[in-house]
């Protein structure tokens, strides 16, 4: 379900690839099971609900869409590994609901080229056949991604390999539709990146600023909530786990100063909320909370 806000003048829609189930200890790291579990309760294979957020932003230079999501060229065993109950279309699905269509997005904003990120940048050409050739899902956007994620993404290692699929970007180099940059970028006025290296090399945060108000779309700099209120709270994900520390303090400062709106990519249950000085520390009070509860 689509949540559209304001941001000065810019108005942004949180939209959703839908969810999946995760093993807890992913994004747990090293923080002990009988600690996480008071903020999310694992199912019986120890996995809690994540969802696969995306960010539009109706920009002064066009429609950006940030991320993809997983998008629908996951086969069926992996659909199941993931939990993944939904149908199809669920990123297409929510920006239908808010009157966008595919042909419309003019910029797809590649956090980084993690498979649940950048999965629904393209498409099988027929739905239903694996064989039928990977198109763009939006024929006419620009995707940028930074140049040290392309290299990373391009030569993976035995521990990224599993998340780095080329299916997911070579077409686009086909069409002619993927830019390189290098990095932090301003997209339009109000949109600018950040690279805060830490879960990548080069992953980008987004930032949406106007009229003396502030979105921040962590991405994966910081998956859940309680990430940012424990600093040392780091996912297993991460491949510089000091880097993804200091990153998430330089943001949370940043954050605070600015009141800013912060939007969480995959925290199961708080989708956006601002920092207020709690009693050991800032602490995320949610705004908007995840009402799927049930995936
Ligand atoms: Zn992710």
């Amino acid at each position: 379900m689509p949540y559209t806000l304001q941001i000065g003048s810019v108005r942004c829609h949180i939209v959703s690839d839908g969810r999946q189930k995760s093993d807890g200890g992913g994004f747990f790291g090293l923080v002990p099971r009988v600690l996480w579990e008071r903020v999310v309760q694992p199912d019986d294979s120890n996995r809690i609900p994540t969802d696969l957020r995306c960010l539009l932003i109706e920009s002064e230079k066009g429609l950006i869409l940030v991320d993809t999501g997983q998008g629908d060229k996951l086969v069926d065993k992996t659909r199941a590994y993931l939990g993944m109950t939904d149908a199809n279309e669920r990123l297409i699905g929510d920006l239908r609901q808010v009157g966008v269509a595919p042909e419309d997005v003019d910029i797809v904003l590649l956090t980084h080229l993690h498979g649940d990120h950048v999965g629904g940048a393209t498409r099988w050409r027929d739905q239903a056949d694996p064989k039928s050739g990977v198109i763009p899902t939006f024929p006419n956007a620009r995707y940028l991604a930074q140049r040290q994620e392309l290299a990373d993404a391009s030569f993976p290692n035995e521990r990224t390999r599993g998340t780095y699929f080329p299916e997911n970007w070579e077409p686009l180099m086909a069409s002619g539709q993927f830019e390189i940059v290098t990095g932090d970028q301003y997209l339009s006025p109000s949109v600018r990146t950040e690279v805060i290296p830490g879960h990548t090399a080069s992953i980008q945060a987004v930032w949406v600023e106007d009229g003396g108000e502030s979105l921040l779309f962590l991405g994966d700099t910081c998956n859940w909530a309680v990430h940012l209120e424990r600093l040392a709270w780091v996912p297993a994900f991460d491949l510089d786990p000091m880097a993804s520390i200091e990153g998430k303090r330089r943001l949370r400062e940043e954050a605070m100063r600015r009141n800013a709106l912060l939007v969480f990519q995959h925290d199961g249950q708080v989708v956006a909320g601002r920092l207020v000085e709690g009693e050991r520390g800032p602490v995320v009070k949610a705004e908007i909370v995840e009402e799927r509860r049930d995936a």
